[in-house]
């Protein structure tokens, strides 16, 4: 079996994708346990070493990689260009972790205690279509680095990207076998890693409706797994903030990637004494979005993935929805959608509740500091968002306050490698990134040596 990619800004057929069945499956997984045995068993530094020329090898091919994704997912050129130099450092911030996997010392009587991090075994990473090689990595790197095999399984839509790291990971010389991109249907080769029982951890980045069924799946093997999931975050601007700044700066935390990103800041609070002003920068800023050719550095926003999402996100404006105002899109071929400023009566109202994941967002008034982060939480969401102020001590006590994994102050941090990364409540489960994510990639165990005569 196997269909075809289309490139979402200009509606043409693109490369044909085999999709694999699951005997396939069973046996790329069968290979990795074999290559991971050996990969474990190699010395920390070579380990080390070949991560350190898979970076290389991601770093001469930077461009090529950018402009894959550029094809592939319609990312402008310059976020994918960023996204490449990403997965470059998430490789070589991972190429120190063979070499420092340092377990414990730890005082007991009558001998030595000693931890040890081992590695899992064969890792099942399940990614997204938004930022489908950025994600990728963020569950190789530290599950190699921990000694682990990988069989990574990219979104339908968008396997170029990871397709080639594949390659790159050989042509640097890591071991045959040792990081395989499957790809195919999720129901059939990302539900294989699920109950295959030589993959022992699934990483799966994806909607939360998908994610409660791969926890669940995973649970009959007491199968380790991480969740990053979906997100509905918020930007509260305060009437003490720099209001102009917030409000210039606003689209980029929304709108960046067509609003296909799982920490976009789909609504924007703001204090009520302000909220004219706010709206009055942002629709200036909103309105002078460069909307369109994804292959030109100038563009700011491109298309959706595909036809089917378009649809999915267009069936959240429609002729009862209020409309404050809308930046522009290409006419013709290519799945186009205007950025969209909603402003809604309810705070209940759909647009500030459910993920759209596009171009789309909700603006709503609040009163006071409580208000604020009381509306901030009205979600089951918790994964990122934003707080406008030139009040230090209210900064730390509503960052505080938001039940979210990642927040920024007076900015719009995006990901970092060497930061963690992940959500509360439904937005997910475990965090990847930072200095501790490969340990999520190892099992501790725990051994007693005795020096003195036991009873
Ligand atoms: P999705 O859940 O439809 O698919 C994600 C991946 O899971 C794809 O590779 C898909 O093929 C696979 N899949 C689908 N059904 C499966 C099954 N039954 N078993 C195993 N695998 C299966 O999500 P999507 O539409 O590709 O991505 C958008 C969602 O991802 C949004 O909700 C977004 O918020 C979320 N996301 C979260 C993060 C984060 O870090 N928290 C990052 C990016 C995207």
């Amino acid at each position: 079996m196997s269909y075809t990619l289309i490139n979402p800004a200009t509606e043409e057929a693109m490369e044909t994708i085999e999709a694999l069945d699951v005997e396939a499956v069973d046996a790329a997984v069968e290979k990795a346990r074999g290559a991971q045995v050996a990969w474990a068993g190699l010395n920390p530094a070579d380990r080390a070493m070949l991560l350190r020329r898979f970076a290389d090898a991601v770093d001469g091919d930077r461009e090529h990689l950018a402009e894959l994704e550029v094809r592939n997912s319609g990312h402008p050129i310059g976020n994918a260009r960023w996204e490449a130099e990403h997965v470059r450092n998430v490789l070589e911030y991972y190429a120190a972790t063979p070499e420092r996997l340092f377990g414990k010392q730890i005082p007991v009587a009558g001998g030595l205690d000693v931890t040890f991090q081992e590695p899992l075994g064969v890792v099942g990473v399940i990614t997204p279509w938004n930022f489908p090689m950025t994600i990728a990595s963020w569950g190789f790197a530290p599950a190699l680095a921990a000694g682990n095999a990988v069989v990574l399984k990219p979104a339908e839509w968008t396997p170029l990207t990871s397709l080639r790291l594949a390659e790159l990971g050989l042509e640097a010389g890591l071991p045959e076998g040792l990081f395989q991109v499957l790809t195919g249907k999720g129901s059939v080769v990302g539900n294989r890693f699920v109950t295959n029982p030589t993959v022992r951890k699934v990483v799966f980045t994806g909607s939360t409706e998908v994610g409660k069924q791969i926890m669940a799946g995973c649970a009959d093997q007491v199968k380790r797994v991480t969740l990053e999931l979906g997100g509905k975050s918020a930007n509260i601007v305060f009437a003490d903030a720099d209001v102009a700044k917030a409000a210039t700066t606003a689209p980029s935390s929304v709108f960046d990637n067509s609003g296909q990103d799982c920490c976009a800041r789909s609504r924007i609070l703001v204090q009520r004494s302000v909220f004219d002003e706010f709206m009055q920068h942002f629709e200036t800023a909103v309105t002078s979005l460069n909307v369109g050719d994804p292959t030109q550095s100038t563009t700011d926003m491109g298309p959706l993935v595909s036809r089917a999402h378009h649809d999915a996100v267009s069936a959240y404006v429609d002729a009862d929805t209020p409309v404050a105002f809308r930046g522009t899109a290409p006419e013709g071929p290519g799945f186009w959608f205007a950025p969209t400023v909603v402003t809604p009566e309810s705070r209940t109202d759909r647009c500030m509740t459910e993920e759209i994941f596009g171009p789309v967002v909700a603006v709503v008034p609040f009163e006071d500091e409580a208000d604020a982060v009381s509306l901030a939480n009205a979600t089951e969401f918790g994964l990122s968002g934003s707080i406008w102020t030139r009040d230090v001590a209210r900064a730390i006590r509503v960052a505080r306050g938001v039940e979210s994994g990642n927040l920024s102050v007076n900015s719009h941090s995006s990901v970092r490698y060497n930061t963690p990364f992940g959500g509360f409540k439904q937005s997910g489960l475990g965090r990847e990134l930072g200095p501790d994510a490969h340990l999520a990639f190892t099992e501790t165990k725990n051994v007693f040596i005795p020096t003195t005569e036991q009873d």
